[in-house]
């Protein structure tokens, strides 16, 4: 068993062609990209997420503010109800002064004391009502309290991403470049081939191929970790070829550089 492994190692072949060279230069380039993308967005959701409390909070304040201003009418209504009772019971007042007879005095009392029944009720109900008002105004103060606090929240995060924007320009703008100059050193189709796996694997086209035990000639994809094919491998040796991994679609490159050497000497 230990023979046919020593005698399965690699035919000595040409060092990593042009292309697959670029490439992973290029990959280098728009993994720092998706890098940077990365971080942006978890920076913009931040600004997202602080957008959608104070939203919810500037509800929840109008909420209160709506419950607040009803509370305010029937309070403005039930103290009109109690002047105009009052206005009723003074009247009654004058009229026992001029009352003829008992039986008149008699009406006239029971009607008034009816009146200041019915007003003490409404001035109970007033008490009341002024009571839940300031349970209201109490949490609306704790409402415009949360609300400044995330209004806090919210500029600090827009700050970061406006911050990180102006930070992580001349570092895009570099990478941009980088990138189209890649165009005049690989193949417009093999960009086109590496620009559809980076997109699939936000930016990661490129996977080495590694051998899983140094003494027999089993690879595997760096990116996927399945089995690549001697057949694959030998052609990486030989031909500065562009080759996917069957299982995740990644560009293949060796990048066993004791291997190399060994298969060399
Ligand atoms: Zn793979």
């Amino acid at each position: 068993m230990a023979p046919a492994c020593e005698t399965g190692s690699l035919p000595a072949g040409p060092s990593m062609g042009v292309i697959l060279e670029e490439l992973r230069r290029l990959q280098a380039v728009e993994m720092r990209f998706a890098a940077i993308q990365r971080d942006r967005e978890s920076k913009s959701l931040q600004v997202e997420l602080r957008q959608r409390q104070i939203r919810r909070i500037d509800e929840k304040l109008q909420e209160n503010h709506r419950k607040a201003r009803e509370c305010q009418i029937r309070l403005d209504a039930l103290s009109l109800d109690v002047a105009v009772r009052e206005e009723a019971v003074d009247k009654h007042r004058q009229a026992l002064n001029k009352a003829k007879t008992n039986k008149e005095y008699a009406a006239i009392l029971t009607a008034m004391n009816t009146e200041k029944a019915d007003n003490s009720k409404v001035e109970n109900s007033i008490l009341q009502l002024m009571d839940e008002l300031q349970v209201m105004k109490t949490e609306g103060a704790v409402i415009e309290a949360e609300r400044a606090k995330l209004l806090v929240h919210a500029a600090t995060a827009e700050e970061a991403l406006k911050a990180f924007d102006a930070q992580s320009q001349q570092e895009r703008d570099g990478l941009t470049a980088g990138r189209e100059a890649f165009a005049g050193k690989i193949t417009a189709a093999a960009i086109d081939i590496f620009n559809r796996v980076a997109m699939r694997h936000e930016g990661e086209a490129m996977a080495p191929v590694t051998k899983l035990r140094p003494k027999r000639d089993e690879w595997a994809c760096g990116g996927c970790n399945m089995k690549v094919a001697l057949e694959v491998v030998n052609a990486l040796q030989t031909r500065d070829d562009i080759l996917l991994c069957n299982v995740c679609g990644r560009i293949l490159y060796l990048d066993a550089p004791t291997a190399h050497k060994s298969a060399r000497v």
